[in-house]
């Protein structure tokens, strides 16, 4: 069979996505891309998969569809660490997201927040933001990392190169290599191409992710696959959970 892209990232009705399962499935098919569904599971998102007994039931209809079971674990929620080992190992892959960070002072800024703690300044999120990714990636025995640079709306019209400095482009990379974790380009948040290239010259595996949440987003893969490739990525290297494994195998949670 040709190769296919993989869209590692899309949700469903199960949490806070448009489609049903089966339409995940059926509108993938329709532009050649290998499908996912891997929804929000956390207690502090809304239209969320928010229990143990929710994950299961959630990983029991999609082991009626043809796809890969994917996941999107909120970093700074417990729930991934309670789910037991024989859950974990249901999932095809899982991912990780940054949807809060937390400040040395322990609170936590949300990525979907339109209010700031007071005193904050840019440099201090952004150290914050990589602070945190360090933690997720010693912490979390995830795949990929969604979104790498989402940050909180408040600062998403700021320029990149304020935001992505050298060091802290450094850091992140360094954390992924590391941990293994592949680094997704994303449909919705593109990220400064100094800092894929910066993680692709490091080794750290890519991974597409539509990130879709509607029949217009979701499996659309075009601008994140022409971004890889435009960087020297083989088709074959972007992060394939069947081709290239997955931790959740290796889970030895109780
Ligand atoms: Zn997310
Ligand atoms: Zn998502």
């Amino acid at each position: 069979m040709n190769w296919q892209p993989v869209d590692c990232h899309a949700h469903s009705t199960f949490s806070d996505g448009a489609l049903t399962i089966d339409q995940v499935v059926e509108r993938a098919a329709v532009l050649g891309v290998r499908p996912s569904v891997s929804d929000h599971i956390s207690r502090d998102v809304s239209r969320s998969i928010a229990s143990v007994d929710a994950v299961r039931a959630y990983l029991d209809a999609l082991d009626t569809v043809d796809v890969l079971r994917g996941g999107e674990f909120c970093w700074h929620d417990a729930l991934w660490r309670e789910l037991p080992a024989t859950l974990v190992r249901r999932f095809t892959h899982r991912i990780g997201s940054l949807h809060a960070v937390r400040l040395p002072s322990g609170t936590l800024v949300h990525a979907f927040s339109r209010h700031l703690p007071s005193g904050l300044t840019v440099d201090a999120y952004m150290d914050a933001h990589i602070d945190s990714i360090e933690h997720l990636a010693a912490e979390m025995p995830v795949d990929i990392l969604a979104h790498p640079t989402l940050v909180t709306l408040p600062y998403r019209a700021i320029d990149p190169e304020v935001l992505w400095t050298e060091a802290r482009e450094t850091r992140m990379v360094d954390a992924l290599y590391t941990a293994g974790i592949a680094f997704e380009l994303s449909s919705r948040y593109t990220p400064p191409q100094s800092l894929v290239a910066r993680a692709v010259a490091r080794g750290v595996r890519i991974s597409l992710g539509s990130d879709g949440h509607t029949l217009a987003q979701v499996a659309n893969v075009v601008g994140p696959l022409a971004l890889a490739r435009s960087l020297g990525v083989a088709d074959d290297a972007l992060y394939d959970p069947v081709r290239h494994g997955s931790k959740t195998q290796q889970s030895d949670a109780p």
